[in-house]
């Protein structure tokens, strides 16, 4: 019998209860023995909520107060010295130190690394290891959440993260290969094991999403070495859970591995059922990942219904593609959907319960099938509403020539004419785009939202925002201006807002990292914008100031990657159709006399595929969409980009193939060092690399952003250098704004005088 599990539940609360509880602790307005109910409290919520939608079993230990990769670092007492004296002082505290960083005048702990989990949108903490580190077993919470399931009567199988990925999102202080601390860390993780055994644990989940990635031989022999030492470990029965994409070349390795079941993501890749197959051994078992764990749309159940015939005797569990962290909690919360859009959709709750259904189906119940018929005509109204389709658009994207994505004229002519027009010194300087959004502009747009502030009295408010804004920047003696971004509530949101084809929920939170949530805008149908967007509020700004001010644009790559996007055509198309709205507003931008106009796209780099050979597609059609964006103007109007958290090295082709006239970037946390990839390119255009850590608070003086700059024209021609800041400036106050930017502009003016 086939059974329905989830690998995994978003943690936070369907009205994000656990960001309350966490930043009223942080406060103190909260004390620990009060988050940790909330915590309790929401865990067994959310299993009862799975039992009650359909699942067999559930997942523990998939919880976390902060992340889980930081977690299992805790859990295997991977904790860096410099934050042992606060963890033993007091485990939460400690705990939150390396999440968060303390600084409590006794004590400044830096907060560890953060970056993106695989190709996700969720960040985890880097796990730091130490040279010579050990590690011990500090398994209290795995062991809590198991007792406080098994007290609720469920069967819950402990979640872990594997060893081999553990190690390789790690890294070592000393630099070394985090892979050589594996035979350390086996002993610990077969305690663990026999640990969680003796707890009561028919079966663990053991998570190796990194089995999705490019694998090397000593990763391979990682996985052999680490999964054979665990085979001899007294443990519970063991799901080696996979997920993110297809194993692909690594299937033969994660079909052999010896454990007693296997999840393959079946939704990323369908296909890989039929070649993982004949590579099982005879005792394996599957669960198979068949409704979407990373979007909202409602499942294809006869796909997946057929997934599990063909998997036959060997399937073992219906589940989602991955854990249900990456979508929100319940879509029943969504009042205010327009049309039909939410009998397309399905969050957490609603896939286990389109699990329980193809159970079901397959146990030839009568009822399933029958609402199995109707989840069919549900998908087959989505995919044939003309709310999806909108033949202008098509048509002219039908149209789109080569010579629509490139400029007219290569960037020595360009740059000439930009000048000439510009009139700009050596050395310009400029911002990001955001200017500080302090209380009172997000008390207006509250006001606004509500009904309390109405239109005229809002528009006053920005205007004057706006006006203040370009004031402080010519009193700053900064060159190129920006509006200050203060209508917008948010980078994409606010673009998706103006467009044809997207939808915003209410409730569809998801966890960004910590108590960090986002509400990714619904990408539903084509993307076409009926009117102008950011024309008029560039236009007032050109107005009231006599240097340039630059056109502010969200880029399509980014917009993409920060929507929950649809699933019937490749993402491509959609991408494509996000340029083509923008490229009619950068010309309605140009002919509104703006000069400058800048095109962000933070997201390039995180929508790179996981695997190396799928990068150049990926690069292909996202550079395209750009300069499908941004190609239309002439030669004297100046396009910008910006892009930030990014490694340039591997992908710095793509990224000079974008062609913009000026790209900004984040580099001062580097000291410059990720300006060695343009620098190795020879990159010819302009460029700022940013010189005013824009995430901390802290101001940096005249003479340090001098070295960054004055490193920056060791390797750069004078002429194409830029000096700005790290990114916008809209989570900072502006005291610190106008003393970093007074300095950052003196730096500038030393530069010149040295010149
Ligand atoms: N223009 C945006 C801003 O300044 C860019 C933000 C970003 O790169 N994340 O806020
Ligand atoms: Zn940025």
């Amino acid at each position: 019998m086939i059974s329905v599990t989830t690998l995994g539940f978003p943690r936070i609360g369907a009205r994000r209860e656990l960001k309350q509880a966490l930043e009223s602790f942080w406060k103190g307005d909260r004390d620990a023995a009060a988050l940790q109910a909330t915590a309790a409290g929401l865990r067994e919520r959310h299993w009862r909520l799975a039992v009650a939608a359909g699942a067999d079993s559930v997942p523990c230990n998939d919880f976390s107060l902060y992340d889980h990769v930081l977690d299992t670092a805790v859990l295997f007492d991977a904790i860096p010295a410099s934050h042992r004296a606060a963890f033993e002082d007091d485990p939460l505290s400690g705990y939150f130190a390396l999440a968060r960083g303390l600084q409590d005048g006794r004590r400044d702990l830096r907060a560890l690394e953060m970056t993106k989990w695989f190709d996700t949108n969720y960040h985890y903490l880097v796990p730091q290891f130490e040279p010579g580190q050990r590690f011990s077993l500090r398994a209290d919470k795995p062991l809590a959440e198991l007792a406080q399931a098994r007290a609720l009567g469920l069967d819950a199988r402990p979640v872990l993260l594997g060893p081999v990925t553990l190690l390789k999102l790690g890294k070592r202080t000393d630099g070394g290969d985090p892979r050589e601390l594996l035979d350390a860390l086996l002993p610990a993780y077969a305690e663990l094991l026999a640990t969680l055994k003796a707890a009561g644990a028919q079966w663990v989940q053991i998570d190796e999403p990194a089995l999705a990635l490019d694998l090397d031989d000593a990763d391979r022999a990682a996985y052999r070495r680490a999964f054979d030492a665990l085979a001899q470990a007294d443990s519970p029965q063991r799901l080696l859970a996979t997920y993110f994409g297809a194993l692909g070349d690594n299937a033969a390795l994660a079909a052999q591995l010896p454990v007693e079941a296997l999840h393959l993501d079946l939704v990323r890749a369908p296909q890989q059922l039929e070649a993982v197959l004949p590579l099982l051994p005879a005792d394996r078992a599957l669960s198979l990942g068949v409704v979407d764990g990373r979007n909202i749309w409602r499942a294809d159940l006869d796909a997946a219904l057929s997934l599990a015939r063909r998997a036959g005797e060997r399937a073992r569990w219906l589940a989602p593609s991955c854990s249900l962290l990456h979508v929100p909690t319940d879509l029943e919360l969504e009042r205010k959907l327009p049309g039909p859009l939410k009998q397309w959709m399905a969050y957490a709750k609603q896939k286990i319960e389109e699990l329980r259904l193809v159970a079901g189906a397959l146990a030839g119940d009568a009822a399933a099938e029958g609402e199995l018929a109707q989840a069919a005509s549900a998908r087959a109204a989505r995919l044939a509403s003309p709310l999806l389709r909108n033949a202008q658009v098509r048509k002219l994207l039908a149209a789109v020539e080569p010579a629509m994505t490139r400029r007219a004229s290569a960037y020595p002519q360009r740059i000439a004419l930009q000048q000439q027009r510009l009139k700009l010194p050596l050395f310009p300087t400029t911002t990001i785009g955001s200017f500080p959004q302090t209380a009172q502009v997000r008390q207006a747009r509250a006001e606004h939202k509500a009904g309390r502030l109405d239109d005229a009295g809002y528009r006053a408010f920005l205007e004057n925002e706006t006006v203040q804004c370009l004031r402080e920047q010519e009193a700053l003696g900064i060159d190129v201006l920006v509006h200050g971004e203060f209508e917008r509530n948010d980078m994409v949101e606010y673009f998706g807002e103006q467009l044809d084809g997207f939808a915003f929920t209410s409730h569809g939170w998801v966890q960004s990292y910590g108590s960090r949530c986002v509400k990714p805008p619904v990408l539903f149908g084509d993307v076409a914008r009926p009117r102008p967007m950011t024309v008029e509020w560039s236009r007032f700004a050109q107005d009231h100031a006599a240097k340039p001010v630059k056109g502010m644009l969200t880029g399509p790559v980014t917009i993409l990657q920060w929507s929950f996007v649809r699933d019937d055509q490749p993402r491509a198309d959609s991408c494509r159709q996000i340029a083509l709205a923008l490229r009619e507003e950068v010309l309605d931008l140009e002919a509104a006399g703006i000069a400058a106009i800048q095109i962000d796209e933070p997201a390039l780099r995180e929508g790179l595929p996981l695997r190396r050979a799928d990068w150049p597609a990926y690069l292909a059609w996202a550079g395209e969409s750009f300069r499908l964006a941004a190609s239309g103007v002439g030669d004297a109007t100046q396009i910008h980009t910006h892009m930030c958290y990014a490694e340039f090295n591997d992908i710095i082709d793509a990224v000079a193939a974008l062609d913009a006239d000026v790209i900004s970037i984040e580099t001062s946390r580097s000291r410059m060092e990720l300006l060695d990839a343009f620098v190795r390119y020879r990159y010819p255009n302009g460029i700022g690399p940013g010189v005013y850590d824009i995430h901390s608070p802290r101001v940096p003086d005249e003479a340090e952003m001098r070295e960054l700059l004055d490193k920056a024209l060791d390797v750069l021609e004078p002429a194409q250098l830029w000096v700005n800041p790290d990114c916008g400036l809209k989570t900072r106050g502006w005291p610190e704004v106008r003393a970093a930017l007074r300095a950052m502009v003196s730096a500038a003016q030393g530069l010149r005088e040295a010149a």
